[in-house]
């Protein structure tokens, strides 16, 4: 398995969707400590929505699927979490437009787009207690294991690694964007849930490509 075809993404969406939905509580309860308590929820309306809309899709254009997920989520999540997390999908179906199968070259653009995207959006850099601490070392990570011409699966494998870790790392900052701000000190302790939440996104990637490979 070194490409991803359409029917692939698809099922990784579903992926994403039903771990959002097993990990709404823990997500809600992070945002509960240093936000407004609805990141779970607000998650899982935008997967279900993504997945909803899939159903209904009847091109196999890898563009075109994450052009639609990126809708669903801007559209259904509110504050500054819908649009950050949508042109996450949006950016990366940019970069693969009118392609039907992706590989570990491609999945690099893709998210490093997606990166390029929330960076243009929200102005973080690494290190403010937000979901770039997660999305940039995972991305780093994919470049890095497509120029050492890495198998894709061990690719994502690092990049749930990196993922992971940068989440975590967010545990120890203070905020320097978004709603945790007003926090100060109090904020330090507890995990953005946005990191967490891209963590979980990179997590669901690889256990949907693991489950077919
Ligand atoms: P909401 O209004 O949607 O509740 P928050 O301010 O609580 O938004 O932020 C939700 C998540 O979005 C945070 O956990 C963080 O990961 C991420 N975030 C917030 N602001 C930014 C930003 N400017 N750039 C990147 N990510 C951000
Ligand atoms: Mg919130």
């Amino acid at each position: 398995m070194e490409t991803i075809e359409s029917q692939t993404i698809k099922r990784i969406i579903a992926k994403i969707a039903e771990t959002m939905r097993e990990q709404k509580d823990y997500l809600s309860r992070l945002d509960a400590a240093i936000g407004d308590g609805d990141h779970g929820v607000s998650m899982v309306r935008g997967f279900n929505e993504a997945e909803s809309r899939l159903s209904g899709l009847q091109n196999n254009r890898i563009g075109s699927i994450l052009k639609n997920v990126g809708i669903a989520l801007t559209s259904t999540i509110g504050g500054v979490t819908g649009p950050l997390f949508g042109v996450i999908f949006l950016k990366a179906g940019e970069a693969v437009r009118d392609k039907e199968t992706v590989d570990l070259d491609d999945l690099a653009q893709m998210f490093q787009a997606s990166l390029s995207g929330v960076i243009d959006l929200g102005k973080a850099r690494v290190a403010e207690k937000t979901l770039v601490d997660a999305l940039s070392p995972a991305v780093e990570s994919l470049k890095k294991s497509a120029r050492q011409k890495k198998s894709l699966a061990v690719a994502l494998e690092d990049a749930v690694l990196e993922s992971k870790k940068g989440a975590d790392s967010t545990r120890d900052m203070l905020a320097k964007k978004g709603r945790a701000t007003y926090l100060g000190e109090r904020a330090v302790g507890h995990v953005d849930p946005g990191a967490m939440s891209v963590y979980f996104i990179f997590k669901s990637f690889y256990d949907a490509v693991e489950i077919i490979s």
